[in-house]
């Protein structure tokens, strides 16, 4: 390690926050960590965690302390009306071989206390709640940030916004917009896993995912299999920023009434959903200004048809820890390479989400031709063609 920076300022302690701080302290910087709610509370529901993500939270010493984390055997693409397999992608001791970590799935929750637990337990790692970093600038030799209701300025070599899709640290850059509605609403729900409901949507603790033209629903269990994680995405209009507690069902109940009875009976019982407009942010934005790195949804905040907006922030952080870590006076060149890097794999990231949701969401003809392209793959093929994005970092070069 060379010239480690003494001084990191990170803004937000999400995900891709707290995952910097932690590898950033493991290469020696001084790191302050700024998180504007005031405490860590519950936000968000499950989160798919692949092996390219739970392989980095590994090295960092956080699976250990991870807790109710479930790792399905496989994903079970299933038809929303017969409830028929279309396809299975292995998982469990199968995934742990071929990349080499696990496939987990956990609350969100969850993730984010084992990783604070983690960064109480770091070297040099300070996290300050209920502070607000609003503007950050650059010095002839670092940036400065603004933090509510701190005064005066922070001065750190290197400051890090992590402050998720509607970053406002983002928004003090030029080409740096505002996050856009991508046209979708997430309906999520949390159910007790009786078995029968465990025998309908996840047996053997699978993946569930639910295909139709107009909607697709993921469930898996959480909480070490206590209960159900149901997500749905339909198309819709946002009735709020931020997760909304008591939405109007009418857009997703219209959906499910078609549905197998098993799926159907949500219909039914229509409270309980929560809703989140779903929001991207522009591809073309930079992610390096000077001294300010943006990481997380703060960079590239993804649709989560690829289950990957979580794992691309773990993989940012640890990423620009190792870069860092590297950086021998030129920290212009060294931003820069890390970005045009991270900008690569998020782009084939994209690019797999818009695949997934045009295919899951594929009707009449080109449905059952999708079917029957997938009904030729065996799973170990299919399997195969996640190598390029569950293997990273299982081997030199990825
Ligand atoms: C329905 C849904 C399902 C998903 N499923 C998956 C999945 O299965 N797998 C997966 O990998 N990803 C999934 N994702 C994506 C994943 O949740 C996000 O990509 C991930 O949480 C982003 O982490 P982050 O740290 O960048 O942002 P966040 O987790 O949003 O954290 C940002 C933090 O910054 C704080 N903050 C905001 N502004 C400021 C400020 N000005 N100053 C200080 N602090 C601030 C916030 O309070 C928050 O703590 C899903 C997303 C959705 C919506």
């Amino acid at each position: 390690m060379r010239n480690a920076p003494r001084s990191i300022v990170i803004a937000g302690a999400g995900i891709a926050g707290l995952t910097a701080a932690l590898a950033l302290s493991r290469i020696g910087a001084k790191v302050r960590v700024f998180e504007r709610s005031p405490d860590l509370r519950e936000v968000g529901a499950g989160l798919q965690l692949s092996p390219n993500a739970t392989r980095i939270l590994d090295r960092l010493g956080v699976l250990g302390r991870l807790q109710g984390a479930v790792r399905p055997p496989g994903v079970l693409l299933r038809d929303v009306k017969t409830l028929r397999e279309i396809a299975r992608v292995p998982l469990g001791p199968a995934a742990e071989q071929r990349w080499g970590a696990p496939y987990l799935v956990v609350h969100r929750a969850d993730l984010q206390q084992a990783l604070a637990a983690a960064v109480a337990e770091a070297r040099n790692v300070e996290l300050l709640t209920g502070r607000t970093a609003d503007q950050a600038r650059n010095r002839s030799e670092g940036a400065t940030v603004r933090v509510a209701p701190l005064l005066p300025d922070i001065e750190a070599d290197l400051v890090v916004a992590a402050d998720g899709v509607w970053s406002r640290l983002r928004q003090n850059f030029p080409g740096g917009g505002a996050a856009r509605f991508a046209g979708t609403i997430a309906w999520r729900r949390t159910i007790a896993a009786d078995a029968e409901t465990v025998r309908a949507l996840v047996p053997d603790c699978v993946v569930g995912a639910f295909l139709h033209p107009r909607f697709h629903l993921i469930c898996y269990p959480i909480r070490g299999g206590r209960e159900i994680n149901l997500v749905a995405f339909t198309r819709g209009r946002p009735a709020a920023e931020d997760w909304l507690t008591h939405p109007d069902p009418a857009p997703l109940l219209a959906c499910l009434a078609g549905c197998a009875p098993a799926l159907a009976r949500f219909a039914a019982e229509p409270s309980g959903w929560t809703a989140f407009p779903l929001h991207t942010v522009s591809p073309e934005q930079r992610w390096v200004h000077g001294r300010v790195v943006l990481i997380g949804d703060a960079a590239h905040a993804l649709t989560p048809f690829a289950a990957q907006g979580a794992a691309m922030a773990i993989e940012d952080a640890a990423t620009l820890a190792d870069c860092v870590a590297h950086i021998d006076g030129n920290w212009a060149a060294a931003l820069s390479n890390w970005e045009a890097e991270r900008r690569k794999r998020v782009a084939r990231v994209r690019r797999r989400g818009a695949f997934n949701a045009l295919a899951w969401h594929a009707a009449g003809p080109v449905a059952l031709a999708r079917n029957a392209v997938l009904a030729l793959r065996s799973p170990e093929r299919l399997a195969a063609d996640l190598d390029w994005l569950y293997g990273w970092g299982n081997s030199p070069g990825t």
